[in-house]
């Protein structure tokens, strides 16, 4: 029968480049880390196509595969991967107790949360379908592909505002739909978009459909002012309506922004508790790359490795 609860030195819940990353360097510093996958193995990455801004592929590399790559490295350091969803956590003192999947029990010493987080969608069947042909939720990450196209963008925060602005350096034009007569976004980032010779901000103007068969070819939109539908000819359709933190098992006992983001200290990967510790995007609202995440997946790993020595465990 299977062993229902576990000691261990290091768990890391989450598999995107800052869980597998953290996991590379705690098993180096002989932390004998065990990561649980999550529900989605490999992350956000699993979800992109071609990823051309990380550092060491001169030729670009599919997520997917980077992800594998993440994940063998990690594994061949010594790292015990295993699947499994984090599922309820007591951080009321250490060691700290973490549930996977609503049985078994890992009893940790130290914990690095790295739990990602997933882009919102609109919720229409033809943008689900057109998902990786043509329909994406990261400008930064697929904008490269439609050089010199048109293209939307759906959205009025900060994001939606800086990947609009990101998208008309290399599109020829990006088409902005604002679903109220005013934006989320900065003043400053609003006139920067506005300021853009290239952008062509639809108020009060929502998505009705993404238009194509096997690829994006337009969009139809409504204008809830006017009443009126139209069609637009574009060749990639960007969502960028937020994200949200997968954060939500930690609510109440660590300390969060009101979007749910766990907050650590200023520098560092600590949170509020002691020997709990998180990176990538469950704590980055703002750069949510998977170098950046990466990077905080090493900070983590190095702060919990010196919370153990501190420990003198
Ligand atoms: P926000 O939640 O700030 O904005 C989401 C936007 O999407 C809003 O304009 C919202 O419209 C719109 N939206 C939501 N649902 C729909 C829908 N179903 N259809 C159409 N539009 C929709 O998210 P962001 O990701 O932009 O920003 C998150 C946080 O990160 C913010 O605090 C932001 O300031 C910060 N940030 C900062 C940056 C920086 O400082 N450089 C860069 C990026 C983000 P509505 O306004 O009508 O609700």
């Amino acid at each position: 029968m299977e062993n229902k609860e576990e000691r261990v030195h290091c768990l890391i819940i989450g598999s995107g480049p800052a869980g597998y990353t953290a996991a590379i360097y705690a098993a180096r510093a002989n932390m004998k880390p065990v990561l649980y996958q999550g529900i989605q193995p490999g992350g956000q990455l699993t979800i992109t196509t071609e990823v051309e801004n990380y550092p060491g592929y001169p030729d670009g590399i599919q997520g997917p595969d980077m992800m594998i790559h993440f994940e063998k490295q990690a594994a061949r350091m010594g790292a015990d991967i295993r699947y499994g969803l984090a599922t309820k956590v007591d951080f009321m003192e250490a060691p700290y107790k973490v549930w996977i999947d609503e049985e078994k029990l890992i009893i940790a010493d130290t914990v690095i949360i790295s739990t990602g987080a997933s882009a919102k969608w609109l919720g229409l069947e033809s943008e689900s379908r057109l998902n990786g042909y043509g329909v994406s939720a990261c400008a930064v990450c697929d904008g490269f592909f439609f050089k010199g196209k048109e293209v939307a963008i759906v959205g009025a925060g900060d994001t939606a505002a800086e990947e609009a602005l990101y998208l008309s350096k290399m599109c020829s034009r990006v088409h902005m739909l604002v679903r109220r007569g005013e934006m989320r976004a900065s003043k400053i980032m609003q006139e920067r978009v506005k300021q853009a010779g290239n952008i062509t901000i639809y108020w009060n103007t929502a998505p009705v459909e993404v238009l194509g068969d096997k690829k994006v070819e337009g969009m139809r939109v409504h204008n809830n002012v006017t009443n009126e539908t139209s069609d637009i000819p574009l060749s990639a359709f960007f969502v960028a309506i937020g994200h949200q933190p997968n954060s939500d098992i930690f609510k109440g006992w660590l300390e969060m922004d009101e979007a749910g983001y766990i907050l650590t200290q200023p520098g560092t990967s600590r949170t509020n508790i002691e020997g709990v510790f998180a990176a990538g995007d469950v704590q980055d609202k703002i750069y949510r790359q998977a170098v950046t995440a990466a990077g905080s997946g090493c900070m983590a790993a190095l702060d919990a490795e010196r919370y153990l020595a501190m420990k003198g465990m």
